[in-house]
């Protein structure tokens, strides 16, 4: 998971993006980056930071970039590892192309082979290099400089051609002689994009960002999410022009909803606080179906705090923070390693014995990837004097892994896909597994209900919108065992 955003206006725009950046850090703390272009397309600017956005940039420094046009990023590594070398965005001098992205190429292995067959290098083992690799080359192709639309028109369709998996890809160039912002998202629309624009006349401003709390920073106003396979030019003071390169079923992630995006966005038109409302009231309805009794609802905090006081209003029981989170320490699920995952949590909840002691806890959470997580959230509940503890999880069992962006472990450390059976069953044996009284999973047809629509949700039912080829899959969860043995 990574966060991106692309910004063309009338003035200088490196302040702007790192304000947004901040906004969507959510997405991504292994490293961040920033590039802008001067309006000739003469000079460019960048520069990229290992931790969160305060850590990745020198404020002073950063008040010396100049330029209306420029992309940022904060990553979260799904391909490659969180080294300095693998922040984006990327650059290529020949012709000057800024290029940054938020999902996951499948056939990274393919293409890096392919490049090199042509003499074209890498520098790193971030995804998105090679995508910008081709793009340049074909770019190049068309023409040697002096790029016009119909040019990127060309060399996207040979992005699209030769890359696979989903992307919502922001590049920064020039074409026909103009600062111009490209947006490009996969024929599936699997990651997030959305179009924002501020000001009119010759003042008109655009942005787009992975989620509308960038464009809520800065003051923008939301447009719409570029459709898939949608290609969009942008430019200060003129109105987008619009491309198409091919459209295939629209299947944008259902993870954003149930976890990955701030509550404060927006997404398919629906906002995310909503849908975790909608989620926790389908979960309490099974909740009560099974018949589990509880004294008090707690929150894993804080994604399922909106799910937990849906499903505390349904069930007519009181909603209490049974932790308190320590804001200042990182998010476990996003954390690269195994061992920063478990030293990570113990810095972070601090059980709250007094609403706790003596009382059976309805504990609701968002999803259970590797379990490691809830076994200790459960310790703690129990060292705190909870004297059943009952878990609620607002998502279906996870049990494909994610080739589309989202670092959702290889099939062997899927939690629930130690467990057999129909649902009931799986639900008693991974209560069984957490040492909780009993384990309630929303099913995938509740969630369809909560959360209608067209969605990807290939991780709980495992209908990728994608074929993935046995060959990249390989190579994807190789590179996810070096990344966690390392
Ligand atoms: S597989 Fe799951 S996490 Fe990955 S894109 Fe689909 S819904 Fe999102």
């Amino acid at each position: 998971m990574c966060g991106f955003v692309g910004i063309v206006a009338t003035t200088d725009v490196a302040p702007e993006i790192h304000v947004a950046l901040q906004a969507l850090q959510h997405r991504g703390q292994d490293c961040a980056g920033i590039a802008t272009m001067l309006a000739d397309g003469r000079e460019f600017f960048a520069h990229r930071g290992l931790g969160q956005v305060p850590q990745a940039f020198a404020c002073d420094e950063l008040a010396t970039w100049v330029g209306p046009i420029g992309i940022g990023h904060v990553r979260y590594p799904t391909i490659g590892r969180g080294l300095l070398r693998d922040a984006q965005p990327f650059f290529f001098r020949q012709p000057g192309v800024l290029m940054a992205h938020n999902g996951n190429v499948t056939n990274y292995h393919e293409l890096r082979d392919s490049l090199r067959e042509r003499s074209i290098h890498l520098l790193s083992q971030c995804d998105v290099e090679p995508v910008m690799c081709e793009f340049a080359d074909a770019l190049n192709l068309a023409r040697r400089c002096g790029h016009t639309i119909d040019d990127a028109m060309y060399a996207l369709r040979e992005v699209r051609r030769r890359v696979r998996g989903s992307y919502s890809i922001v590049t920064a160039l020039l074409l026909d002689g103009q600062p111009t912002l490209v947006v490009l998202r996969d024929p599936n629309g699997i990651r997030p994009a959305v179009l924002g624009r501020r000001g009119s006349g010759n003042e008109l401003a655009w942005i787009c960002a992975s989620e509308t709390v960038a464009l809520d920073a800065l003051g923008f106003d939301r447009v719409e999410e570029p459709e898939p396979g949608e290609v969009l030019f942008l430019r200060a003071g003129a109105q987008p022009i619009r491309r198409a390169i091919d459209r295939g079923e629209r299947s944008p992630c259902v993870f954003e909803h149930i976890y990955f995006a701030r509550p404060d966005s927006t997404i398919d038109d629906r906002g995310i606080y909503q849908s975790r409302l909608a989620l926790g009231r389908a979960l309490g309805e099974r909740v009560a179906a099974k018949g589990i009794r509880g004294d008090v609802v707690v929150p894993v905090p804080d994604t399922a705090r909106p799910a937990a006081a849906a499903l505390a209003e349904q069930l007519g029981l009181p909603l209490r923070e049974g932790f308190i989170k320590n804001r200042y320490s990182g998010r476990t699920f996003i954390m690269p390693d195994a061992l920063s995952r478990v030293s990570a949590l113990r810095l972070k909840l601090n059980p709250l014995r007094t609403e706790i002691a003596g009382r059976r806890v309805l504990l609701v959470d968002d999803s259970i990837v590797r379990g490691t997580t809830l076994k200790r959230v459960n310790a703690l509940l129990r060292e705190a004097g909870a004297c059943e503890v009952h878990l609620a999880i607002h998502a279906p069992p996870v049990l494909h892994p994610c080739f589309y962006g989202i670092d959702m472990s290889t099939e062997e450390e899927l939690f629930a896909r130690r467990f057999s059976g129909d649902l009931d069953a799986l639900e008693r044996q991974a209560a069984a597994s957490l040492e909780v009284e009993s384990l309630t999973y929303l099913p995938v047809e509740a969630m369809d209900r909560a959360l209608p629509g067209p969605r990807c949700a290939a991780c709980f039912d495992g209908r990728y919108p994608q074929a993935v080829a046995g060959g990249d899959r390989q190579a994807i969860v190789a590179d996810r065992r070096g990344r966690d043995a390392s």
